[in-house]
């Protein structure tokens, strides 16, 4: 049997390494620069202006002062002459200063006239100034690459003139879910027959690790069939990875395994529970495409823990993106856990008072229990060599549902 260890580094080569792609960046929102980015100029590219008022000569602008008003800046003038001796302009918020000027009077400290203007309180010299270069020098390093893109990165970016951002390329994958009793939400059930809820939970989950992804409508038992829907997704395009659920078990109809086996996906056991049955590789397709497959058990709780235990860490590896910090927590009760197997309980993970975590086991190990799945907020990771823990004991704690 594998370990963990194995199993994750197995699933993260198969993944790769990040790409990269270059993005308008109110489009990379979320995603993480892949590199430095360095002013091209500097903000303000030029001082302005910070009050609608009249740009003066401190020494001639004391109070009581009438000068005349020779020109008219308004914010986006081109062609700003200098300021003659003697004289005023009027100067509105973010046009430039004229050369010459070295002060502004705000509108208000002034009688606010358009020949002449009354000064009735003199300007300290530099006051209402936004210098050339005092948000960013040119040359300065802008913003770092691995961080994320935000709103105010946004505008930081169109201030500094990039069209387009260079962001780690979000991962976009199809789930595939297997199974010939499965049918789709609002249709009846007939007898035998279960609603499919694993695809739309790993597309979920798949999203909120920061990929993006499809739900390719599940297939029942037949390796035929499965193959052929798969060739025509990937032929489609588009597709950074494949992940499936069911059919990887032991049991007769393993339409997964059946139709895989021999095309590039490893199948394995391990030493886990739930999930032991787990799979990856790269498939080749008749057109030439060559796709990352990860293949997870069918029961709901072990597709979703196969999830956060394999392809959440090398999703994230693989768009650039950090994994979760591991916590340790004190056990809320005493748990027993199967020998010679690392077993992830449900937990709910709470804070208390004093700041100190602590997580209680919530519902059975049975992998079918999505209710108790759902009122989890984490997994407790117990080593395969554990048989007991005592209540007070640390644990792991993986968090659940992208919480970290
Ligand atoms: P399998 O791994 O295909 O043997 O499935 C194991 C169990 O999980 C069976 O009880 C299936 O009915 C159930 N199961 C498999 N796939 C899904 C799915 N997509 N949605 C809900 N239950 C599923
Ligand atoms: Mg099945």
């Amino acid at each position: 049997m594998r370990s963990v260890e194995e199993h994750r580094a197995a699933v993260a080569a198969v993944l790769g390494r990040p790409r990269t792609v270059d993005l308008p960046p109110e489009d990379a929102v979320g995603l993480r620069l892949a590199g430095d980015v360095v002013a091209p100029l500097s903000l303000p590219p030029f001082t302005n202006s910070a009050m609608d008022g009249y740009a003066v000569r401190a020494s001639e602008a004391v109070a009581g002062a009438v000068l005349p008003v020779a020109f008219d800046v308004p914010a986006g003038r081109t062609d700003v002459p200098a300021l003659a001796p003697g004289t005023a302009c009027r100067i509105m918020t973010g046009a430039p200063l004229p050369d010459g000027a070295d002060a502004i009077v705000p509108v208000e400290r002034t009688d606010g006239g358009v020949e002449r203007v009354r000064i009735d309180e003199a300007p300290e010299p530099g006051r209402f100034f936004r210098a050339a270069g005092s948000d960013i020098a040119a040359g300065e390093v802008a913003l770092r690459g691995g961080e994320r893109v935000s709103p105010a990165t946004v505008g930081l970016l169109a201030a500094l003139g990039h069209p387009t951002v260079r962001v780690s390329a979000p991962l976009h994958v199809a789930v595939l879910s297997t199974g010939s009793e499965l049918v789709e939400p609002g249709t009846p059930l007939r007898p035998g027959q279960i609603y499919e809820s694993n695809a739309p939970m790993l597309a979920s989950a798949i999203r909120a690790a920061g990929g993006t992804a499809e739900v390719v409508r599940f297939v029942a038992d037949d390796a035929d069939a499965f193959l052929a829907r798969l060739a025509e997704r990937v032929a489609a395009g588009g597709i950074d990875l494949v992940v499936t659920s069911g059919g990887v078990s032991a049991g007769a109809y393993e339409v997964v395994k059946d139709a895989l086996f021999g095309r590039g996906v490893e199948f394995v056991k391990v030493a886990m529970q739930p999930g032991m049955p787990q799979g990856c590789g790269t498939v080749g397709f008749d057109d030439g495409a060559r796709v990352p497959f990860v293949t997870f058990p069918g029961n709901p709780v072990s597709a979703l823990v196969s999830f956060e235990v394999f392809l959440r860490p090398a999703l994230r590896a693989a768009m650039g993106l950090p994994g979760g910090p591991r916590r340790t927590a004190r056990l809320a009760e005493p748990v027993d856990s199967i020998p010679g197997k690392r077993q992830y309980l449900r937990g709910l993970l709470t804070t208390d008072g004093d700041g100190t975590d602590s997580v209680s086991v919530v519902g059975g190990p049975g992998s079918h229990y999505l209710r108790w799945l759902s009122q989890a907020n984490c997994l407790l990771d117990v080593p395969a060599e554990v048989e007991h823990l005592a209540a007070g004991d640390p644990v792991d704690v993986l968090a659940l549902n992208g919480t970290d």
